[in-house]
């Protein structure tokens, strides 16, 4: 089809964007940047903008919505948060000068992972974009780096979930890639809402292969390379603060899947998406931007090298001795600002005068610091405060060159502090001569004129004038006094003398402005040849603050230091769920013991709903998080050895995305654990086998606690409400139970939330369905039933009949396995038309019972 015929300008338009047909093209076009076609009918229902049409009357009219330019970054925000790219379209010369059509240039391509945040919420995050390349042998290199602060990193990755993992780490929006993903991958990737884009490894050049020169693993640096021409071809400028890539390996630290960091709601609430109510918000202490982002990354990346955790615990107890060096600390990291983003500003050239004076202003900080930290222990603090750089230089040249109240804007002048250089003061000199010299000659007019009320003034458009009121434009003489502007009821002239004046105080301004400019720039380029001394400097200033954040929650919370064993053993006393204790109070919250013997492998939790089961659970696990990242932990006392990974099966966090069943996830989650685990690993599981019927549920429980205890060998806490296994502790050496205390008292249950020895007694599920209010004839009716069951001799258990004794009868029944109906999303199920599922070794009881 013969396409209408184009403006030049649409012409132009639709070269640019089809070299970005996946991104929004904001087409710059005066004040305002303009959508145009898809790009408009789309953009204008996700941004509620005005859909109008260019060429409203030819054949074809263009759709087309605008925004403001000023307020243009509000609305890229919106659509990078949406999973879009934005790709940003200049004027690229000044429209009144340009000859045919103005030049135009994408001058960024705004991307989910490439975006960089000033908002206040955002400093404590970071924002990472990935990339992968893949192994002949469908390994992976996997590299991130974040934009804002310039880290960037490189490892290997051996499978798809192993990407998984480290990409819910990170958090991240967006993955580049020049690979054909597994289908696998993609479905995951997808399923989380991160954009996945093309981009091949670029040519090297000397830029990257400085930055890529520390990574020696081949799929490294090709993901590293991958990584560093999306930034570049992305962003179209300098990008001088990114960091040399820097190798790391997964096994370096505490091995987490993602369902466990959920799970354990170490930086995110499972419930809300928000930090309110995690073990970060917890910890965090933190004074620094840099701080915060720092602790988040130690908490996603528990360590497992033993002297490096050490070293932590001995800064944290240093600075607990010591108040006052910790209140000094606390004061003086409040004023240091983000020096990492700064620095990335600079790099980018975007630091304004305001910018560099943070910069400053921060810097300053640093020789009271390392005062602060020269009075405690140098055999604890000696190798950071060495690593301490105050970048002194820069802090001076800052001092000298930047004006104390400086513009936003760099090229209005204002910016460079007086006595900095001297042909700046001279014209300056000029300018303020000028103004004096004005004065005077106002005065001298008036004088001269016998008109009081006469005075000089600027405008733009006619320069310096000399205003005269029309009642008075007689007194002048009309030979000295040439006529620029005629107002309502005054005359504007000008005289040769003030032209004349006129034009050295304008040249001044020009030339004043314009030598600002420039020496701000010069300063600028020379902090920007400083930013790795920067960026060292904001990361032990990062560390710091964590460490002094670390001590004040120890102190606040009453946390104590745990001491490493090389063996298996686990002794905490008093220990507390650090969040839930926080939420209820200290007087309220009951403290539990948690003790494993090095051979031990199995502690089986019963109890009622509600005791305190899984409390008890992710107390242990985010107690060995704390240890592991260095931090004290809460409890009176603990003895914890070193793990290599946690596996977590808790709750009801079930894969709703990918739609599969609670149950099927639960076993995939359990096979995760169970195939890779060691004997150094922590395995939780909660309630497992909930999700089937009863013979099934319960069958695989003990299964898979035999294969634990005779294979896996893990330190493992399952809890249950299948009271039947507590007899396993028999036949298993390594099996202990416990239970959570609870009572009945007039009817009522009353928690204890004491964990004891033993397996609980009862199961108290009448009581808890009594607590959440069901009616009670219900309850009574209940009641009845499990009376006529128990004059059977047949015990309840939470959900079902099940016979006795346990072992034998689970020993006899055929494997019957009856799958879970899965609920699709979108299928209509009539329920009532469904057969209620009974197992049928089940319905043979209640036979025989009736
Ligand atoms: P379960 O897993 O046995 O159903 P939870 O661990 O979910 O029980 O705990 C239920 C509630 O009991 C928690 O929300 C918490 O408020 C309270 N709780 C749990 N453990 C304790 C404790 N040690 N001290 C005080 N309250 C607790």
């Amino acid at each position: 089809m013969a396409k209408p015929k184009e403006t030049p300008m649409m012409k132009q338009y639709n070269e640019i964007k089809a070299q970005y047909p996946d991104a929004f093209l904001f087409y710059r076009l005066g004040d305002f940047y303009e959508l145009f076609n898809d790009d408009a009918v789309l953009g204008s229902q996700l941004l509620e903008l005005t859909l109008t049409q260019r060429n409203k009357n030819s054949a074809e009219p263009i759709p087309m919505a605008g925004v403001p330019h000023h307020a243009a970054q509000n609305y890229i925000d919106i659509l990078v948060d949406k999973g879009y790219k934005v790709a940003v379209v200049e004027q690229m010369e000044n429209p009144a000068e340009a000859e045919g059509m103005v030049r135009r240039e994408v001058v960024q391509l705004v991307t989910p992972g490439t975006r960089m945040r000033n908002t206040a919420d955002a400093a404590k995050e970071n924002n990472y974009l990935v990339s992968l390349s893949m192994t002949p042998v469908g390994g992976f290199g996997l590299a991130y780096a974040d934009l804002s602060t310039g880290e960037v990193k490189a490892t290997s990755v051996s499978a798809t979930n192993g990407v998984l993992n480290e990409i819910s780490r990170l958090e991240t929006k967006e993955i580049v890639t020049n690979a054909e993903l597994p289908d696998e991958l993609m479905a995951n990737l997808t399923s989380l809402g991160i954009l996945v884009s093309k981009q091949e490894e670029g040519p090297a050049n000397a830029e990257t292969s400085y930055l890529t020169q520390q990574l020696e693993v081949p799929e490294q640096k090709e993901a590293a390379d991958i990584l560093l021409a999306y930034l570049f071809t992305t962003q179209k400028r300098s990008l001088d603060h990114l960091q040399m890539a820097t190798p790391y390996e997964i096994a370096q630290y505490l091995k987490l899947d993602r369902n466990s960091r959920a799970n354990l709601e170490l930086t995110v609430n499972l419930r809300t998406q928000q930090r309110s109510g995690t073990l970060l918000w917890l910890l965090d202490n933190t004074k620094t931007a840099m701080g915060g982002r720092a602790l988040k990354q130690w908490l996603e990346q528990p360590l497992l090298d033993r002297e490096t955790i050490e070293a932590r615990y001995d800064k944290i107890g240093e600075l607990l001795k010591d108040f006052f060096s910790r209140a000094a600390l606390q004061e003086t990291l409040k004023s240091v600002y983000d020096l990492e983003r700064l620095a990335g500003r600079v790099a980018y050239g975007t630091a304004n005068g305001r910018d560099l004076l943070q910069l400053r202003n921060s810097l300053r900080q640093v020789p009271d610091i390392m005062v602060t930290l020269g009075d405690l222990d140098p055999a604890v603090f000696g190798d950071l405060l060495r690593r301490m750089d105050p970048v002194s230089d820069i802090e001076i040249l800052i001092s000298k060159a930047i004006a104390e109240e400086p513009p936003i804007s760099v090229t209005d002048g204002g910016v460079i502090r007086s006595g900095y250089n001297s042909r700046l003061d001279e014209y300056r000199d000029v300018m303020k001569g000028g103004k004096k010299w004005l004065a005077e000659l106002e005065a001298k007019e008036r004088e001269a004129t016998g008109i009081s009320t006469l005075k000089i003034g600027f405008n733009k458009v006619f320069g310096y004038y000399i205003e005269v009121t029309k009642a008075n434009i007689g007194k002048l003489d009309p030979d000295r006094y040439t006529r620029k502007q005629t107002l309502a009821n005054a005359e504007r002239f000008i005289t040769p003398e003030l032209k004349e004046r006129e034009q050295i105080i304008l040249e001044a301004e020009t030339k004043s402005s314009d030598l600002e400019y420039q020496l701000f720039t010069e300063v600028r380029d020379q902090i920007k040849d400083n930013i790795a001394r920067i960026q060292k400097l904001a990361a032990t200033l990062a560390e710091l603050d964590v460490l002094q954040s670390l001590a004040t929650v120890a102190e606040q919370y009453k946390f104590t230091r745990p001491t490493l064993v090389d063996s298996q053993k686990l002794v905490i006393k008093d220990g507390r769920h650090p969040v839930v204790e926080k939420v209820l109070g200290h007087q309220s919250y009951v403290a539990n013991d948690v003790y494993m013997d090095e051979d031990e492998t199995i502690m089986l939790i019963t109890g009622p709903n509600m005791s305190g089961k899984s409390t008890y659970m992710r107390q242990l696990a985010l107690t060995v998080v704390m240890a592991q990242i260095g931090s004290y932990v809460p409890a009176s006392e603990a003895e914890l050895p070193i793990f290599d990974q946690i596996f977590t099966r808790i709750g009801a966090a079930d894969d709703l995305i990918s739609g599969n069943s609670t149950f099927m996830v639960e076993m995939a989650e359990a096979n995760t654990a169970l195939q890779n685990a060691t004997k150094r690993s922590l395995i939780l599981f909660d309630e497992l086998g909930r999700g089937t019927a009863t013979y099934d549920g319960m069958a695989l429980a003990q299964a898979i606690i035999e294969y634990v205890h005779n294979n896996t060998k893990a330190k493992t806490l399952f809890s249950t409400h299948y009271h039947e296994l507590t007899a396993l502790s028999d036949e298993l050496d390594h099996l202990r139970n416990v239970h959570v205390g609870a009572t009945e008292e007039n009817g009522e249950l009353v928690f204890s939330h004491k964990v004891l020895t033993g397996p609980a007694d009862q199961s108290y599920g009448i009581n808890v369905a009594k607590l959440a209010g069901l009616p009670d004839s219900l309850i009574a009716r209940a009641s009845d039933i499990l009376a006529s069951l128990e004059a059977q001799d047949v015990t309840i258990s939470e959900t079902l009949v099940q016979p006795q004794p346990v072992s034998a009868k689970l020993a006899e029944l055929p494997v019957t396995p009856t799958p879970e109906p899965v609920v699709e999303e979108d299928t209509q199920l009539d329920l009532f038309a469904l057969e209620p599922a009974v197992d049928p070794a089940l319905q043979a009881i209640l036979d025989e019972i009736k």
